[in-house]
């Protein structure tokens, strides 16, 4: 099993190599003065790259020697090469071809439930991962093509990276990365959505600057990704952060997870929906709510309150556990202000007053982009994954 990177470590990692893929032969010093990074890091980091060969050293024969050795220079040992990020969610699939510094070079998204048709699903995140190389200009069977790193709305086992928890009822027993890989004949990092958002958030959006953080997927379904002391934290068997799936009520109703009265049963979206609807005459969606909440609508706000009320207090016991510095809410109900003022209520009101003193709740950064940045934070180590763990 592969040790979760830190994500420091990742993005400094991406930060050399877009600095030599941008520029001339540079020495280790050169590397640390434009990267900002202290030199040992820097030496770090190029004993990794060394190793894999993803770059060469050459001595500088241009600088005249006089007594002590030539300066070693760094170059790229090919192009600086691509990423691919796949976003599987419960009702869509995003795919983005990126170059090192995330930086999209082609997106696709398709609507899709992918919950019910787990090889369709993964037969067309292929199909748009080929588009989007083509449309990026990119041939990796000319071009370098680092990885391919892809969520999925669900938990995976990190020893097996397949999928076992009924959470995802239809995908269990699959192993998506390597359906995936068999596919594209790339190598493919799996690693579920809620993570990524956290890895996303960590390294490019809203808690770039923190350590500890639990980044929640609020949506039709509910879940939550932690990064802990720089770290994903996924738990042994992958299922760490499922909120989703905390018993909320004693005799509340039968969830898919096999228990009953798990918090998503009784706040996710799609219960929300199922509330709302009898006092609606247009058909309601989890995206509608959202609309009609910032349209000022009280009967919907008042139930997004309830919700994020709710769900903060199950977060209150998990900061009180954690002592994070941020919650950050991701997905579709980022967008309601009730839904994140009602958690932050709950934090404030069921945390040690210390705890909710240190912590602050935020809409994600990264939005719907989340989940593909977070997998394109992950594709550069996909190579290094051993076959069969994530
Ligand atoms: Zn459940």
């Amino acid at each position: 099993m592969t040790t979760p990177e830190s994500r420091m470590r990742v993005a400094n990692r991406t930060q050399v190599l877009d600095l030599l893929g941008r520029s001339a032969p540079v020495s280790r010093a050169e590397l640390a003065r434009r990267t900002g990074l202290s030199r040992s890091t820097v030496s770090s980091i190029v004993q990794e790259l060394l190793a894999a060969e993803q770059i060469v050293e050459t001595t500088d024969a241009a600088v005249p020697r006089s007594g002590g050795r030539p300066p070693s220079l760094l170059t790229l040992s090919g192009a600086p090469g691509t990423l691919v990020g796949v976003d599987i969610g419960h009702r869509h699939v995003r795919v983005a071809v990126a170059d090192l510094a995330a930086k999209p070079l082609a997106e696709h998204e398709i609507r899709l439930d992918a919950d019910n048709s787990p090889v369709e699903t993964i037969d067309r995140a292929a199909a748009m991962v080929r588009e989007c190389l083509a449309e990026a200009g990119i041939d990796p069977k000319r071009d370098r093509v680092l990885g391919v790193g892809m969520g999925i709305p669900g938990p995976v086992d990190p020893h097996s990276a397949v999928v076992a928890s009924p959470i995802l009822a239809n995908w269990i027993g699959l192993a998506p990365g390597e359906e995936l890989a068999s596919r594209l004949s790339l190598p493919v990092r799996v690693e579920n959505d809620a993570n990524l958002g956290a890895l996303a958030e960590a390294t490019y959006g809203a808690a770039r600057d923190v350590e500890d953080v639990i980044y929640v997927k609020a949506s039709s379904g509910i879940g939550a990704g932690l990064v802990l002391d720089g770290k994903l934290h996924r738990g042994i068997t992958g299922i760490a952060g499922e909120i989703g799936h905390v018993r909320f009520e004693d005799n509340g109703p039968i969830c898919r997870c096999g228990n009953r009265g798990c918090l998503e049963k009784a706040f996710g979206g799609t219960r929300l929906v199922e509330l709302l609807q009898p006092a609606y005459e247009e058909t309601l969606s989890v995206e509608r709510l959202l609309e009609l909440a910032q349209e000022g609508d009280i009967r919907v706000n008042r139930i997004l309150d309830d919700a994020g009320r709710a769900v903060g207090r199950v977060l209150a016991d998990l900061c009180n556990h954690l002592n994070p510095a941020l919650i950050v809410v991701g997905d579709t109900m980022r967008h309601s202000e009730s839904f994140v003022l009602g958690i932050k209520d709950s934090i404030d009101r069921f945390t040690q007053p210390d705890t909710a003193a240190a912590l602050d709740v935020v809409p994600s950064e990264l939005g719907d982009n989340a989940g593909v940045m977070g997998a394109l934070v992950i594709a550069d180590s996909a190579s290094a994954a051993q076959p069969g763990t994530i």
